[in-house]
């Protein structure tokens, strides 16, 4: 058996008997960010396209992306632009892949609710679409058209009217054709060529070719991050956020019944993001026998991570990541929601049972054949999920992020006579006259109830 906190060929071995609640409170802790420098290079950044709109657009194009972009050939009118060439068989990926995240996310859609609370009083909730909405696609280290269908299909579900899509621009000022292809298949409106914390601040305050949105989704890196957390502050950008998003992580449940090459191939598929990414594996171990299948992982570890063309990448994060032995369901499940994983995967015989525990998990995958690979392109669910613990209190996005929800009353004379007294009421103890009157001006006319 292995003790206390021992090396792993890279990645840490704990065991969960062995270590203090405060040990166990620090295992929680992502790999620190230091969000407070990328605030201070966001500020600048931000303040310098609140000023100059367009103009700054093109001036940090060319300072952060090395794009060359004159003021209008900023962003592109995805409507009238032509369908980009895209290799066919890349184009049917993107279009299977799109048709499953747009079914899932199309039967998320809720009737309107309707509840007489009391006889004649009636109240309604109606989904009602944010007119206008940005999203942002990560360009800077790799080309998501994943991400561009992920944000953009919900929010045209949900029946936003302007979906700007902001990503960076290549060196020679173009956009990748695959996200141009996602984005006019899942139906964004605009694509804005900017990256970063520019992007942000365009799409908050909007300038002259950029619409002015009311809510920012998708992840990026620190600058982007930072800037829709300071934006999402200011009163005169007036813009809500998803939630603030960190670097991608994974924690993988496992027993010795697990294939050793299935574990360590999900985690690594997490590792390879970056070299801030996290992934833990929590062993579930009730006789304490660990040496023989830990040793087959080892391997595999080995193995696998050699052949990866973003290995040294890969080992940065697994230096950052570790192995937790438990002896229980419930001790693994105890693991996992102090830790709040952006991706759960459950690759036990019987994943239903622990699924029955998840408290904070951005998305769960079940049992040996769902890797999270599928969830992050194709099976349909989202793969813009809370990081960094954010799972305590928020889910990833959905149809709902681009929705709100509009109340909406109606009152019978009836009603009126039922409620309107215990408004009066409670009008006198908050000491609210006018409030109170609203209601004794018309039970005057139309009569009270002389029980209530
Ligand atoms: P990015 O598009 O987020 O950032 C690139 C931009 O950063 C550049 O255009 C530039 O404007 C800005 N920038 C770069 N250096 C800067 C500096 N020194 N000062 C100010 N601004 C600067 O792309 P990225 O950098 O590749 O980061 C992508 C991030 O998104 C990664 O952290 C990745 O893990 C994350 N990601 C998360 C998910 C998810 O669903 N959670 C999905 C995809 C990507």
């Amino acid at each position: 058996r292995h003790s206390g906190d021992s090396s792993f060929k890279g990645i840490r071995l704990i065991e969960d008997s062995k270590i203090s609640a405060e040990k166990r409170a620090e295992l929680y802790l992502r790999p620190k960010i230091d969000l407070a420098t990328a605030k201070s290079r966001a500020e600048p950044i931000i303040a310098e396209v609140r000023q100059d709109g367009d103009a700054a657009l093109a001036r940090l194009a060319k300072r952060f992306d090395k794009a060359e972009l004159s003021q209008d050939d900023l962003v592109i009118d995805v409507a009238s632009a032509p369908w980009p060439k895209v290799e066919p068989k890349v184009a049917k990926s993107l279009d299977a892949a799109y048709e499953n995240v747009r079914r899932f996310h199309a039967a998320q859609k809720k009737p309107t609710l309707c509840v007489e609370t009391m006889p004649g009083v009636e109240c309604r909730r109606i989904a009602v679409p944010i007119e206008a909405v940005g999203l942002y696609v990560p360009g800077g280290t790799a080309v998501l058209p994943s991400t561009a269908y992920m944000l953009a299909a919900p929010a045209k579900l949900a029946g936003c009217k302007e979906i700007v899509l902001a990503t960076p621009p290549r060196a020679d000022g173009s956009i990748c054709p695959e996200v141009i292809y996602a984005a006019k298949r899942a139906g964004a409106t605009k694509i804005l060529k900017a990256g970063g914390a520019q992007a942000i601040a365009a799409m908050a305050f909007g300038t002259k070719s950029c619409p002015k949105v009311h809510k920012i989704t998708g992840p990026g890196n620190q600058y982007v991050t930072a800037a829709k957390m300071m934006l999402q502050a200011d009163d005169e950008a007036a813009v809500s956020i998803d939630m603030p998003a960190g670097p991608s992580e994974q924690l993988c449940i496992f027993d010795v019944t697990s294939d050793p090459s299935f574990v360590v191939a999900d985690l690594l598929s997490q590792a390879e993001h970056g070299p801030d990414s996290q992934v833990v594996g929590v062993f579930v171990s009730p006789s304490g026998e660990t040496q023989s299948y830990l040793s087959r992982l080892r391997e595999e570890f080995e193995q696998q991570t050699s052949k990866l063309s973003r290995r040294d990448i890969t080992k940065q994060a697994l230096s950052k990541s570790f192995v937790i032995v438990v002896n229980s369901l419930d001790a693994a499940m105890s693991f996992s929601n102090g830790y709040g994983p952006e991706h759960l995967v459950v690759q036990t015989a019987d994943p239903e049972a622990y699924l029955e525990k998840v408290v904070n998990a951005g998305s769960v995958f079940m049992g040996a054949f769902a890797p999270e690979s599928c969830g992050d392109y194709a099976s349909g669910t989202n793969h813009c999920l809370p990081t960094s613990g954010y799972a305590r209190q928020f889910g990833g996005v959905s149809t709902d992020t681009y929705l709100k929800y509009v109340t909406v009353q109606k009152l019978t004379p009836a009603g009126l006579k039922r409620v309107g007294p215990h408004v009066e009421v409670i009008a006198d103890v908050e000491e609210l006259e006018a409030h109170r009157n609203a209601v004794t001006i018309r039970l005057a006319k139309i009569g009270r109830e002389l029980s209530w």
